[in-house]
């Protein structure tokens, strides 16, 4: 397969940073969004502004494609299965099914060797009280589909925290309970692997979360070697598991004697990731497009320590005295509004 133009499926920042590793090593790049003038509409060949799910856009997008791959985990499956059958989809469509709905993907993780916390699966207010009886009325009670930034969330503390109404504020659609993991810190690893099956893992990241956003990775984290060895071999055992081809990013709560839970998988470039653009020759967003398009995978090192904050809202309003520092490498996404909440761009710091 010779590639010369890749589709990405989503218009947002990480489609963005995408189409830029993709224009430094030739290729063309189409965006399907269904917002005129996206993040990654802007830096991109050509957008089909359609919803994802759209059969004639979708259509178009095979056509002008060699391989098509996407930006964020909540692509319908089936848009993603009847593009498979028409061009090369990378992640593979499976792992679209598998991160998009939490207990899938905890019994993935699990099926992996892959320690998560324990679950069980809420479909109504008893199976909510039943499971929080059976984890001492303690645990993390989440929406199984759609949920991110720590939405669509719901923390029981202990019994004072009653569940009453605890299904039907959460939307009655269908749920997880989680056990209530102490971590004593979180990290992410972000891999890649090849058509071919070969796997590179760039260095775990410690992340600190604010309002359930990510607010920084710092990278080293602070973890044993042997804590960092797990992290790299849970990501091999479930990128091969998937057969998959591309950059994915495993979320783990790290336990007070180095233990790992993961939390969760996204399968495409990650957030907890950006700090390779300034600390790794070869960035995420690069090692993604080199493996969808069948490119050698780059060399992971990273050459610096590093801290990535993100830029969330109001931010924005600190780039001019980010600039004005050495060692800091600014990124903006092109948004033109700060809205509370919104990712509007990050900083990375050479340590
Ligand atoms: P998530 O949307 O699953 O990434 O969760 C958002 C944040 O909530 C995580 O980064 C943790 O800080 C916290 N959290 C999620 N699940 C659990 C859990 N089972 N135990 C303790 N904290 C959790």
């Amino acid at each position: 397969m010779t590639v010369r133009t890749i589709g990405i499926i989503g218009g947002g920042q990480l489609g963005r940073m995408l189409a830029m590793a993709a224009a430094r090593l030739n290729f063309r790049t189409v965006i399907l969004e269904p917002q005129a003038d996206s993040p990654a509409a802007q830096l991109a060949d050509r957008q089909i502004v359609a919803e994802y799910s759209d059969p004639v856009a979708l259509g178009e997008l095979a056509a002008l494609c060699d391989v098509v791959t996407y930006e964020f985990e909540n692509v319908p499956v089936e848009a993603a299965e009847m593009l498979a059958r028409n061009v090369t989809v990378f992640p593979p469509p499976k792992a679209l099914q598998v991160a998009q709905d939490r207990l899938t993907e905890k019994r993935f993780l699990n099926g992996c060797g892959i320690e998560t916390a324990r679950f069980h699966a809420v479909d109504s207010q008893a199976d909510l009280e039943a499971a929080l009886a059976d984890f001492a009325g303690k645990g993390v009670l989440k929406t199984r589909r759609m949920g991110y930034d720590g939405k669509g969330q719901r923390v029981f503390r202990g019994p004072q925290d009653r569940p009453e109404g605890g299904f039907a504020a959460l939307g009655g659609v269908p749920l997880i309970l989680e056990s209530f993991v102490a971590f004593e810190r979180e990290i992410s690893i972000i891999a890649a692997r090849d058509p071919d099956g070969a796997i590179a893992c760039y260095d775990p990241a410690e992340n600190v979360h604010r309002d359930g956003i990510l607010d920084t990775s710092t990278v080293p984290a602070r973890i044993s070697p042997a804590t960092a060895t797990t992290a790299r071999d849970a990501a091999a055992r479930l990128l091969t598991a998937l057969d998959y081809v591309g950059v994915v990013g495993i979320e783990f709560f790290v336990l007070p004697d180095g233990a790992l839970i993961a939390n969760e998988i996204a399968p495409r470039v990650h957030n907890s990731g950006h700090w390779t653009e300034a600390a790794c020759i070869v960035s995420q967003f690069e090692q993604h497009i080199r493996a969808i398009a069948g490119l050698p995978l780059g060399d992971p090192l990273r050459h610096s320590d590093c801290v990535m904050t993100n830029l969330i809202g109001d931010d924005i309003d600190a780039v001019p005295a980010w600039l004005s520092r050495s060692n800091v490498l600014v990124h903006l996404y092109g948004k033109s509004e700060a809205r509370p909440g919104r990712k509007m761009g990050h900083v990375t710091e050479l340590k």
